[in-house]
């Protein structure tokens, strides 16, 4: 069976802004996110990223850019040994109607058809993100889903606890990738 780890990329591997992430300089890798997803590589697992990458539509930057940022990542991870199975991205804006822009799971429908994962299958596998939109789109899914606090996660988090919000409840909430990752590996063995 393929074992997945789907990620949001902003503010979950790398620096969130909320002015977007525009270039390849602005790419900044938080703060042990790359031997995070080495750890998950090594332990035999395909490390997917979904993003909303709505600068796309609103013009601030370009579809090639967009791939010189993938492509940093993957070259920084490669002296780790370690790599970013896909990219899965919605370049949509919020008034295109598209089934990919998180909150809507299809982003994570296309990487289930893709790597032909059962419902069952699906069920076990993890969404982390540090937005309730990335949730969303897990729990629409089937997915786990887990929270960092990370990038949106604080914002996120006095969202839940202002608004009531229990659809949330479950989640499990970690400081970052490292701390996910940490737990998650060792729950495993
Ligand atoms: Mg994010
Ligand atoms: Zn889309």
């Amino acid at each position: 069976m393929t074992q997945l780890i789907i990620l949001d990329r902003d503010g979950v591997i790398n620096q969130d802004s909320d002015q977007f992430i525009k270039s390849e300089d602005e790419f900044i890798p938080l703060p042990g996110s790359l031997q995070a997803i080495a750890r998950l590589y090594k332990a035999g697992y395909k490390v997917i990223v979904a993003t909303n990458q709505s600068g796309i539509y609103r013009r601030l930057f370009s579809l090639d850019t967009l791939h010189a940022m993938h492509n940093k990542l993957q070259s920084l991870l490669e002296p780790l040994g370690a790599k970013i199975e896909a990219f899965y991205f919605c370049p949509h804006g919020p008034d295109d109607d598209c089934n990919c822009r998180k909150p809507l799971p299809g982003m994570i429908h296309k990487i289930a058809q893709d790597y032909q994962l059962s419902t069952d299958e699906l069920s076990e596998v993890y969404v982390v993100g540090d937005s309730l939109r990335d949730l969303d789109a897990g729990m629409a899914a089937g997915t786990k889903t887990a929270l960092v606090k990370t990038g949106k996660g604080i914002r996120s988090l006095k969202k839940i606890a202002d608004e009531h919000l229990t659809q949330y409840q479950s989640v499990p909430v970690y400081n970052d990738l490292a701390d996910f990752t940490e737990h998650f590996l060792n729950n495993k063995s």
